[in-house]
C-alpha cells in the first residue's frame, strides 16, 4: 500500500463518528489525489481557483470538492456550478456573490463562517464580535441559495499546544453561542472545520467536525 494509502486509512480510523476529513490536495499533482481516491478517500480541499478548475475537470465527478482557502468575489462563478463547500467566508459582500452565482448554477451552496482566532495579523476572518454581529443581523436568512453550515478557523502557527487548544476552545464555544442563539431553528449549522495535519488531534478533542489535512497525507509541498 502507498505512503497516501496509509495515511488516510489510519487518519480515518481514528476519527470518531461524524467528523470528515478533507484531504487537502492543494499543489498536489492528479495522481496523489487518485491513490487517496483509490483508498476511498472522496473530499478534497483545494485553496487555489485555477488548480482547483483544472483537477475537477479531470478527476473523477463523484469527489466532493472543498474551497478551503481565500475566495476572492470575482472568482465565485468558476467554481459555484460544483463546489460543495466553501469553508473561509469571510464577509457577507462574498456571501453575496455566492448567492448570486449559486443561484444562477440553481444551486444552493454550503458555506462556513471563518473566524479568526489565530494570533497572526495577516490571517482571514471575522473577528468573534463581528461573527456574532453577522449573525445577529439576519441579513444572511435573505440568501435563498447559500446554507451557513457552520464555523472554520485555523489556529496560530506555533508548537505551544495549549495556545492552539485555547483557540480551537474559543470557536468551539462561539460556535455553541450562536447554535443556541441566531442559528436556533438552523438546523444545518452544525458544522466546526478545524485542525490540519500538526493540530487535527487537538481539534477533535475541541469539537472539530471537519479536519482539513495535507501534507500529513501528500508530503511537504513544494511551493
Ligand atoms: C493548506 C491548508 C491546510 C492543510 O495544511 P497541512 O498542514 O498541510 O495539513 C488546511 N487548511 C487550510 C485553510 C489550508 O490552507
Amino acid at each position: 500500500m502507498s505512503h497516501i494509502q496509509d495515511e488516510i486509512r489510519s487518519i480515518t480510523d481514528g476519527l470518531p463518528q461524524g467528523v470528515r476529513l478533507v484531504a487537502v490536495s492543494k499543489f498536489h499533482p492528479e495522481s496523489s489525489i487518485e491513490e487517496a481516491y483509490a483508498a476511498g478517500q472522496r473530499i478534497f480541499g483545494e485553496s487555489h481557483v485555477q488548480e482547483l478548475r483544472e483537477k475537477q475537470e479531470h478527476l473523477p465527478k463523484d469527489i466532493e470538492w472543498h474551497f478551503i482557502g481565500h475566495l476572492q468575489t470575482n472568482k465565485v462563478k468558476y467554481i459555484a456550478p460544483y463546489i460543495s463547500l466553501i469553508h473561509a467566508v469571510d464577509s457577507i459582500k462574498l456571501l453575496e456573490e455566492i448567492d448570486r452565482q449559486a443561484q444562477k448554477a440553481g444551486r444552493v451552496i454550503p458555506c462556513l463562517l471563518q473566524l479568526h482566532v489565530a494570533l497572526e495579523e495577516t490571517k482571514f476572518g471575522f473577528s468573534p464580535d463581528e461573527c456574532r454581529e453577522t449573525a445577529a443581523s439576519g441579513e444572511w436568512r435573505k440568501l435563498k441559495h447559500v446554507q451557513i453550515c457552520g464555523l472554520m478557523c485555523m489556529a496560530s502557527n506555533t508548537d505551544d499546544m495549549e495556545q492552539v487548544r485555547a483557540e480551537f476552545r474559543q470557536a468551539y464555544d462561539l460556535y455553541k453561542e450562536l447554535k443556541a442563539g441566531p442559528f436556533a431553528d438552523v438546523p444545518y449549522f452544525k458544522e466546526r472545520s478545524w485542525g490540519m495535519s500538526h493540530d487535527y488531534p487537538i481539534a477533535l478533542e475541541e469539537g472539530s467536525t471537519l479536519v482539513r489535512i495535507g501534507s500529513k497525507i501528500f508530503g511537504e509541498r513544494t511551493y
